[in-house]
């Protein structure tokens, strides 16, 4: 993503924080396979009403596809399916190492489609005929288990930040930081491996009317560096700063 320097991303920033959180239905996007036009349609109406972008694919193969090639946080998966059944479809997914979570939409009462479907590599299942608010919380739930381990918790080497907890640690013991040292920590871990201005930081870090002062986020970078080793963030002369994963560094 380009950004004009010193523009302040606060888009960028909330919708990653949203993941995982009450936000999440701000932009995710999921896919219904499902054959039956009518339950196809009201599920599609209803998962945008709940604020999801949701696609929709009548048969396996389309299905397939669409999920091969799109990025998506959930998927809901009908069994039986024109072109391609529905298990088919998971296999094929999953051999291909899409690990997006699925939710699989068996036949009433049938027990060997739901054993089927988790050995297929469901994630959850849910009988037909089900209450649309019921496959929303399942939804909801799945989508955060999936995005628990990855969006819950900013790393850089030794350096963890979990963002529902407000917690951060240096090889796992806990490092006390102030509001300021946690809002640039954690702006830097969000934009991994990028630079940022000062200006970008202290338009993050402040609220409106405080003095803004650019050498006070100098104070700060040292404040952290002392807390988290001297490495955790590279000043970027003339430019701003940085924060690398030692783990992302190029080798050889
Ligand atoms: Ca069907």
């Amino acid at each position: 993503m380009t950004r004009l320097p010193g523009l302040l991303d606060v888009e960028g920033v909330s919708a990653h924080f949203g993941r995982g959180s009450q936000g999440e239905t701000s932009k995710l996007h999921i896919l219904i396979v499902e054959d039956e036009p009518t339950l196809g349609n009201q599920l599609k109406t209803t998962l945008e009403q709940t604020g999801y972008a949701v696609d929709l694919s009548r048969d396996g193969e389309d299905g397939h596809f669409m999920g091969s090639t799109e990025e998506y946080d959930a998927v809901i998966l009908d069994l039986g399916l024109p072109e391609i059944d529905g298990l088919s479809v998971l296999g094929m997914w999953r051999k291909e190492g899409r690990t997006f979570p699925v939710l699989v939409l068996t036949a009433r009462d049938s027990w060997s489609d739901k054993v089927a479907g988790l050995d297929a590599g469901a994630d959850d299942y849910l009988a037909k005929p089900f209450q649309t608010e019921e496959l929303i919380a399942r939804l909801r739930a799945l989508i955060r288990r999936a995005s628990g381990n990855t969006s819950s918790e900013l790393t850089a080497g030794g350096v963890r930040l979990d963002t529902r907890s407000g917690r951060v640690t240096l090889d796992g013991e806990p490092v006390k930081l102030t509001a300021q040292e946690y809002k640039l920590l954690s702006y830097l871990l969000h934009h991994k491996g990028k630079v940022i201005s000062r200006t970008e930081l202290i338009e993050h870090i402040y609220d409106q009317d405080f003095d803004r002062d650019s050498n006070t986020i100098e104070v700060f970078v040292t404040r952290i560096r002392k807390k988290l080793g001297a490495d955790v963030i590279t000043t970027i002369r003339g430019l701003g700063y940085s924060l690398d994963d030692p783990a992302d560094a190029p080798r050889g």
